[in-house]
Formats: C-alpha cells, structure tokens, sequence
C-alpha cells in the first residue's frame, strides 16, 4: 500500500513518457501554428475561484483541502476557469481576440477506468474577445488538425448547440439545476430514463416532446427543421440560426465532412452558452477524446467586463489510448552515436569529441569506463546504437577516430575534425 500511487494516478515509465512528450509537442506545435501562445496557470487555486460557473458536477468532484491559514483550497479540476480569471484580472488591456493555449494535469475525484482517472492531462485552445461563427469555427477545425497533427485518423465532431436546451429549459420554467437529470440523461442518450423524468414535469407536451427529440437529432443541418416546426420560441430559433451560420463557415474548411449535427450534446459544464462539440474516433467508442463551446459569460463571473469567448479541451490521456488503439508507431527518440574509449590515456578526447557532437544536436552516449572494442559493440548493439566512435592509442595517434557503422558491420576512420561533417554527411542527426 505504502509505495503504490494513489488510486487513479499513474506512473509514465520513459517509454510511455516519451509517447506522452510526443503527443503534448505536437499539440504545441498546431497550436502555435494557428496563432495560439501557451499560459499556463496554477494546479491549486482558491476553492471559491474555481467553482466559478462550473456547476455541481465539477464541483462535486473536485479536491478540496486546507492551508494552514484554513483558507479552502482545490486541485483544478479544468483550466478554462483559470484562464478566464486570469483574462478577467490580467489581461483585459490585450487587444482581442486573445487566443491561448495550455497544455497541464487537471484532477477529478472520479471512479477510475480505462481512459478517466484521478490525475489526467489536458491540451485546450481558449480564442476570447470575439463572438462570431467564424471564431467558433476556427476552434472546432484546429480540435480536428491537432487531434489528426498527433497521429489520429478518423477523427470525427459532434456539433450541438447548448443554447437550444437552455432555451427549453426557460420556456419549461425551469432552472439549470431543476433541470440537471434531464441534462444528463439527454446527455448520455438515455431515452427510457429521459422519457420517465419527463413523465414527471407539468410542462407543456410539445416542450417535452422536444426534450425527447434532442438526442435523436443528428445528421446533416437540416436535423434542425423538426425543432422549429415544433416550439415556437424567439430564444431556439436564435439559436438554432447561430449553429447553422458556424455550419455553413465550417463548410469553407476541409473538414467539413467530419462533422455531425447532434443536438444531443449538452456537457455538463454550465459555462457553456451556445455552441458544444465533442470529438471522437471509432475505436474509443462513446468515449470523447475531447470537447469545448462557446461561454460568454464566465469572465465577467471573475469581475471582468463581458469576454465572449468559446475554447475546448482534449485528454490527452485518451488521445494516447486511441492512438494506441489505432496502432499509432510513435517515432523513437533514439542515441544516434556511441563513443567508445579503450584506455583511461584517450577519456578526454573522446569527451570533447562527444560533447562537439552534442553541440550541433546529435544524441550521443559515451561510455562510463574504458572498454574492449567487443564489450563496446555489444554494448552500442544492445542498445540499438547504429554508429560507434572508437577511440585507442592508434586513432590519437593518427588523429583519426574509428566509425564503425553498425548496421553495415564496416568501419572506416575519418578525421577527428571532420567527424561532424561526417555525421551530418550520413544523415544521422
Ligand atoms: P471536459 O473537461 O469534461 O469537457 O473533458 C474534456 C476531455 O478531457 C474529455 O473528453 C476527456 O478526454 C478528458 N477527461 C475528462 N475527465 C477525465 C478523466 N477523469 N480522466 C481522463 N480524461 C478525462
């Protein structure tokens, strides 16, 4: 018990952990590519803070605890709370959009299972200071390019519109956290349980006839029509007109035909306003790799003025899963170059002969103590070291190093001065 990681935390042992590096630099670099600079914000912030617009679900999971002054504090359980504190108190004066990115551990009080834990990490965009369809569409095309950029295929969206259900709700008189069974259970696609909540409720039946359809809403925009012949509302028809203007940007990328229309999709996250996606690929099922929407009203929550803005957040937890799943072959970060000392007399010109070659950027391993030329090449075997520098008595002499090219099983000499342009020449770096 003692020396076992508490329950849903792991451990990234460095082939995993490389994996993982991977996969965060290739969001990195998406990223910074669209125009997006890195923030990054504490992992523990004050309770009161964070709960800020979340709603009961985050908040119930959340780590809470006390400092020694008994002031409540909590792990963040998300980052796009804290960016928007940190928008509301530090950064009203940029000019706008801000387009952030962070890339962080997040913690969740969760039953664990394969894809959810305790301690999970987080890639997100957050783009602020702009409500247009456009922009809401920038952040749904770079969740498909990052999520395809680290390796994925079949990457897939589903767009909803959470405006629509809080539409609903308002028309039904009812408040978010009335509401709060109706959510999930449209949520996750539970019809029987959805219908027996309804069952329940003195709301007009084609309100609740429309509480049913939204699960079964998906497809092409078109899917929308059935709601407007059905509720006569000013706050749904805005809505469902906001989703159709970002469909119709969305058309003009290339990835237009990755995304599904479902009105299903409502999060259970409050902030969100307008706009919620999800993403997917086949082999993670159910299980969204990631998710995001528009909310325009949580950085005025921190006392800011209003930002609208919309954003999202991936696992990358499940990104590694499914890229796993997909049979993803990770490139290999690999020692390029072994350098191989036969007596303690030439130690030092093979270290000034590695650390040049780490200078221009090859990764090089020298060895620990002098070693037989057979111990040496067993050694630089073993660990899959295709080039050797092998350096006696003979090769100071000449001042020539030995390169033995491993994979070949030839060697030559060349120079110690022109090792690197060697190396470059063989392409190694
Ligand atoms: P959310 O912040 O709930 O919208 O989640 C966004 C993404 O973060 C999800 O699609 C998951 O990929 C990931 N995620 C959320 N909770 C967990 C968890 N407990 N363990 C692992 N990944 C998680």
């Amino acid at each position: 018990m003692k020396y076992q990681t508490p329950r849903g935390t792991l451990d990234f042992l460095p082939d995993k952990c490389a994996e993982r590096v991977y996969i965060e630099e290739r969001f990195r670099y998406t990223f910074t590519r669209w125009g997006y600079a890195e923030i990054r914000t504490p992992t523990f912030e004050y309770f009161d803070a964070l709960k800020l617009g979340t709603g009961d679900e985050l908040i119930n999971s959340m780590f809470t605890f006390e400092d020694k002054g008994g002031r409540l504090l909590a792990l963040r359980p998300e980052n796009t709370n804290p960016v928007c504190r940190v928008v509301a108190t530090k950064m009203q004066h940029y000019s706008k959009p801000i387009k952030l990115f962070y890339i962080g551990s997040q913690f969740r009080y969760e039953e664990p299972q394969s894809g959810r834990q305790r301690e999970f990490f987080q890639a997100g965009v957050e783009l602020l200071g702009i409500n247009t369809p456009e922009t809401d569409a920038e952040v749904i095309a770079i969740l498909i390019e990052a999520l395809q950029n680290i390796g994925l295929k079949d990457v897939r969206i589903n767009l909803g519109h959470v405006g629509v259900f809080k539409s609903l709700v308002q028309e039904a008189g009812m408040n978010l956290s009335e509401a709060a069974e109706l959510r999930k259970n449209i949520d996750k696609g539970n019809i029987e349980a959805l219908e027996d909540e309804l069952n329940k409720l003195s709301i007009q039946n084609s309100l609740k006839e429309a509480f049913r359809l939204l699960p079964e809403l998906k497809g092409g925009i078109e899917v929308t029509d059935q709601l407007l012949e059905l509720i006569d509302s000013p706050d749904v028809d805005a809505a469902i007109e906001n989703l159709r203007a970002i469909a119709k940007v969305l058309d003009g990328y290339p990835y237009a035909g990755q995304i599904t229309i479902n009105l299903g999709i409502v999060r259970g996250i409050d902030y969100y306003t307008s706009s919620v996606f999800e993403a997917f690929v086949p082999e993670m099922g159910e299980s969204a790799l990631g998710g995001g929407g528009r909310y325009d009203n949580l950085i005025a929550e921190f006392g800011g003025q209003d930002v609208p803005a919309t954003g999202y957040a991936v696992g990358i937890d499940r990104c590694h899963l499914a890229l796993e799943k997909q049979n993803y072959e990770f490139p290999k970060p690999e020692i390029r170059i072994l350098v191989l000392y036969l007596t303690q007399e030439e130690r030092n010109i093979a270290i000034q002969t590695t650390i040049n070659l780490r200078r221009v950027g090859f990764p090089v391993l020298l060895t620990f103590e002098e070693k037989g030329i057979v111990a040496g090449l067993k050694l630089a075997d073993k660990q899959n070291v295709p080039f050797v520098i092998i350096i006696g008595e003979k090769e100071v002499k000449k001042s020539e190093a030995t390169v033995r090219d491993m994979t070949k099983g030839s060697q030559e000499s060349v120079s110690f001065k022109n090792l690197i342009e060697y190396f470059f020449s063989k392409m190694v770096k």
